[in-house]
């Protein structure tokens, strides 16, 4: 039999599943910024994060190691999905008629349905350790949340979770999922922190943002010494651990002798994108690669591609340090999109400086063609994309488009971080045409970022 030319699904042997994540700051020519306190604009130390964060994870935040190596009970839960499954998306190809070769990467797999049990458990892991008790977290439309209460009741840790509002109201399901897995659920703006019930007072449509619910947490936090707290995109830690699911694909694809000329994730925060993509960013800095690697976001929160890469609050009130990000202004109050997982104001340290060193790219999409990208894909692969996924599907789809009209056999991998099952209102909209394109005005963007500079928040310039 010739697997190198027949498989669908991409086999992976147990011995060649990744033992440790990969760290790409070791091989970055600029290193990420430092976080900087608001008041000093002194870098952050291990010392002011130590009220949020357990030890581990702020070492891992600052590592500058190769390879972390995953503790043996992680890679033991991982197990439960792990490896997820490399596909080769024969029925899509076919369907465009295009000479490109598609692969994706399928996270939905997971118990909680997307890539983001990857970093739960670990983080759950190392609380857990350092003998937390309880942990708050935001979620926007719900996967974070339920991520984070699968891997927290695991580990018999108690978990708060503020949820944006809209999402709360668009996705009840979801809160349902966090109940199963013990976790408490309050919709945010809240009436149970001092930011939510001021939010609240001041405007009471508030929809929420993920800003927003990452303050409450925050605040909830701090205020109490035997809480932590926990990101679920962004930081260094959280897209190292997601690095295993690059590591498995390029592993999948020596398997069928295969290797990518352009690699695209979907990008909130940056995790999922920087899992699938990290390993092959290194090729291109260290191997010398031509590869293309493509960041999508909604073109309705253009961080990366209309943004100003400077320093910015991580959430909306200001509670957070300063992180050196592409940013829409830390007050961007992204329209109610049903991808609500990729309405963040900015874009993780690491991930930035990439962007703005040229090895990534980034590109904007609109809903409706998300949508029209996440029916086409059901149609043929049969899984129903998360609306965040159906970006990364968008861009795929462009890709293999240029690859016919140009009629080049390129391979195109892509990560489809979950899958939309609980998402299913969002669809049956786009079935009765009531999905909307929104877009942003250039006033709007300025109008946040002058705020910026009213702050004196530094602009990074470009390094050489
Ligand atoms: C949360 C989420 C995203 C966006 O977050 P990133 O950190 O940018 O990956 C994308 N897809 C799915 C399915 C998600 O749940």
């Amino acid at each position: 039999m010739n697997r190198k030319t027949h498989s669908k699904k991409i086999y992976l042997p147990e011995e060649r599943l990744p033992k440790a994540w990969y760290n790409i700051v070791a091989d970055m020519p600029n290193k990420p910024l430092p976080p900087l306190h608001p008041a000093t604009k002194k870098p952050v130390g291990p010392d002011d994060l130590a009220p949020l964060f357990p030890e581990a994870l702020i070492m891992q935040e600052v590592t500058q190691e190769r390879y972390v190596e995953i503790p043996a009970p992680v890679r033991e839960i991982y197990k439960i999905w792990r490896p997820s499954p490399l596909i080769r998306a024969y029925e899509l190809e076919k369907a465009l008629d295009t000479p490109a070769k598609i692969y994706y990467k399928y996270e939905g797999v997971s118990p909680s349905g997307s890539h983001k049990p990857n970093t739960a458990v670990a983080q759950a892991f190392y609380n857990a350790e350092e003998g937390v008790k309880k942990i708050t977290t935001e979620t926007g439309a719900g996967q974070w949340g339920s991520a984070l209460s699968y891997a927290t009741q695991l580990f018999g840790i108690e978990l708060q979770v503020f949820m944006v509002k809209v999402s709360y109201n668009q996705k009840p399901y979801r809160k349902t999922m966090m109940n199963i897995w013990k976790a408490s659920v309050t919709p945010s703006p809240s009436g149970i922190t001092d930011t939510g019930r001021k939010i609240s007072a001041e405007d009471p449509g508030n929809p929420g943002s993920l800003g927003i619910a990452i303050s409450e947490a925050v605040e909830m936090a701090v205020n109490d010494p035997s809480t932590k707290y926990s990101l679920g995109s962004v930081l260094n830690h959280v897209l190292l651990h997601q690095t295993v699911i690059g590591l498995e694909a390029k592993a999948q694809m020596e398997q069928v002798d295969a290797y990518p000329d352009v690699v695209i994730g979907c990008f909130g925060g940056g995790s999922n994108f920087a899992g699938i993509s990290f390993p092959f960013v290194r090729d291109k800095i260290v191997g010398g690669k031509d590869i293309r690697i493509i960041a999508v976001e909604p073109d309705s929160c253009p961080k990366l591609t209309r943004g100003q890469f400077r320093y910015d609050f991580g959430d909306t009130i200001g509670m957070t340090p300063l992180i050196p990000m592409y940013t829409l202004g830390h007050g961007f109050m992204p329209p109610a999109i049903h991808a609500g997982g990729l309405r963040y104001h900015g874009a993780g340290a690491i991930v930035s400086q990439l962007l703005n060193d040229g090895f990534i790219e980034a590109s904007a999409v609109p809903q409706l063609e998300s949508f029209e990208a996440g029916m086409l894909f059901a149609r043929t692969e049969g899984i129903i994309p998360a609306p965040e996924s159906t970006h990364a599907v968008t861009q795929t789809i462009r890709e293999a488009l240029k690859a016919k009209a140009e009629g080049k056999e390129i391979t195109i991998l892509f990560n489809l971080s979950g899958h939309g099952h609980i998402d299913l209102g969002a669809y049956e909209q786009y079935l009765s045409n009531a999905i909307d394109n929104y877009s942003v005005t250039d006033e709007e963007i300025a109008e946040n970022l002058k705020v910026l500079d009213q702050m004196g928040f530094p602009k990074i310039e470009k390094q050489k």
